[in-house]
C-alpha cells in the first residue's frame, strides 16, 4: 500500500487543537499526540474526530508516515519526539510557522506586524492592537497572547499583531512580516536555547524576511542584530530599518523630544522633519520601559500606515494586563505594586528603575541568570529587600556584595503563609512615600502555579494589611 503522509501535532492544548483544525481544513491528514488522557483532552479529541483528526494518547511516538511535525513551544529541542523527527529527516515547525503556511495558501491573507524581545512583548503587542483598532482596522493580538494564531489566520482580520517568543522563532523559517520589531535582548531561557548567542540568534530571525525592521537603538544586542539590515549593509536590499530610542531621535528614528513621543521615520508631509505622536502622559503605567514599548508599537503601526492621532488614542485606550506594574493599594502612605510578571533580572531592573525609593520583594527561580548587575543598578533606590523562594540566597549574596547597607530580610519556607510574612516584613522596612515592589526577577514555579497566582497572593496579603 502507498504511504499517505501525515502531519503530526505534538500536544492537544488550545494551540495544538487550533493547529489540527487548520490543517484538517487545508485537507491534511492529521495525528495529534497527547501524553495525558485526561477528561479535557478526551473532550477535545471528541471534537476533532468528525474533522478526521486522529488523537493518540500515551507516550508520544513518531508515526512512520509523518512528513511534518508541529511542536508545542515549551518543548526543548532535545525532547525525544523532536530528536526522533530530526533523526528521520522530518521537518519540525512551530505553530506560528504553521499559521504562516496556512495563511500563505490563501491569497487574501492579512499582513503581520510582529514583535519579540526578552521583556515587554505582551504589553507592546496590546498597545499595538489598541492603536490599530483606534485607526479603524480589524486587528487582533496573537502569538503568546489571546487567540491561537492558527485560528486567527482563518478569520477576516485586516492585520495581525503577532507576539513571538524565542521558542516560536526557533521553530520558524519562512515568516515574512510587513514589519518586525525587536524590543530588547537580555539573558533569559538560556537553559532552553543553550547559550545567550543562540537565544539572540533566535530572536533575530524575526528580521529575516521583514519589509520594515524596527529595533531598540538603546539596546546593544538589538542594534547589533539589526546591523546587517542598515542601509548599505549586506541584508539591506529593499528593507527599511527604523530605530527607536528614549533619547532624541535621529532622522529615521522614533524617540522623545522633551515630553513628546516623536516620529522622524514615517513622516508623510515632505516639508516636516518630525511628527508628534503622543505625550508621555498618554502612557500607563508610566515607566521608562513602557515608553520604549509604546515607541515600538507606534513604529509598527506607522509602518502599516496608521496616522499619528490614532497612535495617541490607541495608547490612551490601552489597558495593561494584570501583574505588570499593577498598583494594588496605598497603606499608611506606602504604595504596594505588583510586578509579578518581572520573571527575569532584566524585567526587574526596568521596573525598579521606575521608582525612587523602594522596598523590593524578590526571589523565585532565577533559571541560571546572574543578578549582580541588577542589584548594583538598583542599590541606590533600595530602602530594603525581602527575599523569598528557591534562589533567594543568590540575591542575598549579590545584595551583600553591592548594597551592603540595605537591610535584607530572608523569609524561608514554601507554605501558603510565606507571602503574608513577606508583606509584613516589607511594611516594617517601608516609610511613607516608599514603594513596596514585587518584582521577583525569577519565575514563580517553585511556589506557585504561575506568576498570576504569585501576584494574587501578594495582593491578598496587602489587602489584609489594610483590612
Ligand atoms: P513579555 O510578554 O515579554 O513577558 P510583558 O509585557 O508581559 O512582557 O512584561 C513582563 C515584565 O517585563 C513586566 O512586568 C515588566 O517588569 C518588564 N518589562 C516590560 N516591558 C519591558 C521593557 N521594554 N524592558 C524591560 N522590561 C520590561
Amino acid at each position: 500500500a502507498q504511504a499517505v503522509s501525515v502531519v503530526v501535532v505534538a500536544g492537544l492544548g488550545v494551540s495544538g487543537a487550533a493547529a489540527a483544525r487548520g490543517l484538517a481544513a487545508a485537507g491534511e491528514r492529521v495525528i495529534v499526540l497527547e501524553a495525558n488522557p485526561g477528561e479535557r483532552q478526551r473532550a477535545a479529541a471528541a471534537e476533532l474526530a468528525p474533522l478526521g483528526v486522529e488523537v493518540r494518547f500515551g507516550e508520544p511516538i513518531l508515526p512512520d508516515e509523518a512528513s511534518l511535525l508541529v511542536t508545542s513551544p515549551g518543548w526543548r529541542p532535545s525532547h525525544p519526539l523532536l530528536a526522533a523527527a530530526v533523526r528521520s529527516g522530518v521537518e519540525v515547525i512551530g505553530e506560528v510557522e504553521l499559521a504562516w503556511r496556512l495563511r500563505a495558501a490563501d491569497g487574501s491573507a492579512a499582513p503581520w506586524l510582529a514583535l519579540t524581545g526578552t521583556n515587554g512583548k505582551t504589553t507592546a503587542v496590546r498597545m499595538l492592537t489598541s492603536i490599530l483598532v483606534e485607526a479603524g482596522h480589524r486587528a487582533v493580538a496573537v502569538g503568546n497572547v489571546g487567540v491561537p494564531i492558527a485560528a486567527a489566520v482563518r478569520e477576516p482580520y485586516d492585520v495581525l499583531a503577532v507576539e513571538l517568543s524565542s521558542f516560536q522563532l526557533h521553530w520558524s523559517s519562512s515568516l515574512a512580516p510587513r514589519a518586525a520589531a525587536l524590543l530588547n535582548v537580555a539573558p533569559d531561557h538560556i537553559d532552553w536555547h543553550g547559550s545567550l548567542e543562540e537565544y539572540a540568534a533566535a530572536k533575530a530571525r524575526i528580521f529575516e524576511k521583514a519589509d520594515v525592521v524596527v529595533y531598540n537603538a538603546d539596546d546593544d544586542w538589538c542594534a547589533r542584530l539589526a546591523g546587517p539590515y542598515l542601509p548599505g549593509e549586506a541584508g539591506a536590499g529593499d528593507v527599511r530599518t527604523v530605530g527607536f530610542t528614549l533619547g532624541t531621535p535621529r532622522p529615521g528614528q522614533l524617540g522623545l523630544v522633551e515630553e513628546l513621543l516623536v516620529d522622524r521615520a514615517f513622516v508623510a508631509d515632505p516639508v516636516r522633519e518630525a511628527e508628534e505622536l503622543a505625550d508621555l502622559g498618554d502612557i500607563t503605567p508610566f515607566a521608562p520601559h513602557n515608553v520604549a514599548n509604546a515607541l515600538a508599537a507606534a513604529a509598527l503601526a506607522r509602518a502599516y500606515g496608521v496616522p499619528a492621532d490614532a497612535v495617541r488614542r490607541g495608547l490612551r485606550a490601552f489597558a495593561p494586563d494584570p501583574h505588570r506594574i499593577q498598583h494594588v493599594a496605598t497603606v499608611d502612605g506606602v504604595d504596594y505594586v505588583d510586578d509579578s510578571k518581572a520573571t527575569n533580572p532584566h524585567a526587574a531592573a526596568a521596573s525598579l528603575a521606575a521608582y525612587r525609593s523602594v522596598v523590593w520583594i524578590a526571589g523565585g527561580q532565577l533559571k541560571g541568570a546572574d543578578v549582580d548587575e541588577l542589584v548594583r543598578g538598583a542599590a541606590p533606590r533600595l530602602r530594603g529587600a525581602v527575599l523569598l523562594g528557591q534562589d533567594r540566597a543568590r540575591i542575598r549574596e549579590a545584595l551583600a556584595r553591592h548594597a551592603a547597607n540595605v537591610p535584607v530580610v530572608d523569609v524561608p519556607g514554601q507554605d501558603t503563609g510565606v507571602m503574608d510574612r513577606v508583606v509584613g516584613e516589607a511594611r516594617r522596612l517601608a516609610s511613607p512615600g516608599d514603594t513596596v515592589l514585587l518584582a521577583p526577577a525569577g519565575a514563580s514555579l517553585d511556589m506557585w502555579p504561575g506568576y498570576g497566582a504569585r501576584g494574587d497572593a501578594f495582593a491578598r496579603a496587602v489587602h489584609r494589611l489594610s483590612g
